[in-house]
């Protein structure tokens, strides 16, 4: 763990620095304009943050490293990036300000969705206090142009959110709670930290319990199938 939030400057300067492998110094600011501005001089880099940084989480800063270490090749952390600035920096909120959004969606009901699970598919691995609150994303028009983020967990505040792209009823009900399951399983089955100390979201174990349930083949080639059609509708969406 990085630490508590707010995290300083060089807190998070010396834990970037530890993964990318270069020197970073890492100053904040509260300009919307280019929230992650960086410069390589040499073995340095210079990293401009929005001031949002401090309180990101550690997923996202998982994903910063790698954007540092491999540019635009990580596909799937600046996608991560991306969103979270989208939802956080671009819609002016931080993660704190952020109200608990309701689960109960305009067709789909994720708490009602989750009920059975706790004592069977998840086997009481979460207790009642554990168990992470289940909310639906803003409707608003996402600007994402190839990839979608179906859905997220945050380990500090422990809030799964789906993308309300899914509260649809032309999405079939099994592929909601197959991107639900898949989230409470990182809730389930926190990451863990491989050889090099890097965090593993996606481990062995948890890939073995997201095997475990029924309609996981089906969800992945539904959703290879229909991802284009997904992200044209999260792009509309609130527009309709
Ligand atoms: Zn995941």
């Amino acid at each position: 763990m990085i630490g508590p939030t707010p995290y300083s400057s060089q807190q998070l300067a010396n834990w970037l620095a530890e993964r990318v492998g270069f020197e970073i110094n890492v100053t904040f600011s509260r300009a919307m304009g280019q929230p992650v501005r960086g410069q390589r001089k040499g073995k340095q880099w210079e990293l401009r943050l929005h001031r949002a940084f401090e309180q990101a989480p550690e997923d996202v800063l998982e994903s910063l490293g790698r954007w540092l270490r491999n540019g635009r090749r990580s596909k799937q952390a600046c996608e991560r990036l991306d969103q979270w600035l989208e939802e956080t920096i671009y819609s002016q909120r931080t993660p704190r300000k952020t109200a608990r959004r309701s689960g109960k969606g305009e067709v789909y009901d994720l708490d009602d969705s989750a009920r059975d699970l706790w004592d069977s598919f998840l086997e009481s691995r979460l207790a009642p206090d554990q168990r992470p609150h289940l909310e639906w994303g803003q409707r608003q028009p996402s600007r994402s142009r190839g990839g979608l983020r179906l859905g997220s967990w945050d380990a500090h505040t422990n809030r799964v959110r789906l993308h309300p792209v899914l509260d649809d009823s032309k999405v079939p009900y099994w592929f909601v709670r197959t991107v639900l399951v898949h989230e409470l399983l990182h809730a389930a089955y926190p990451p863990i930290r491989d050889r090099g100390g890097r965090w593993c979201p996606h481990h062995a174990e948890f890939r073995r319990q997201e095997r475990a349930w029924p309609d996981h083949e089906k969800a992945r080639a539904y959703e290879r199938e229909h991802l284009p059609k997904l992200v044209r509708a999260a792009r509309a969406l609130g527009r309709r």
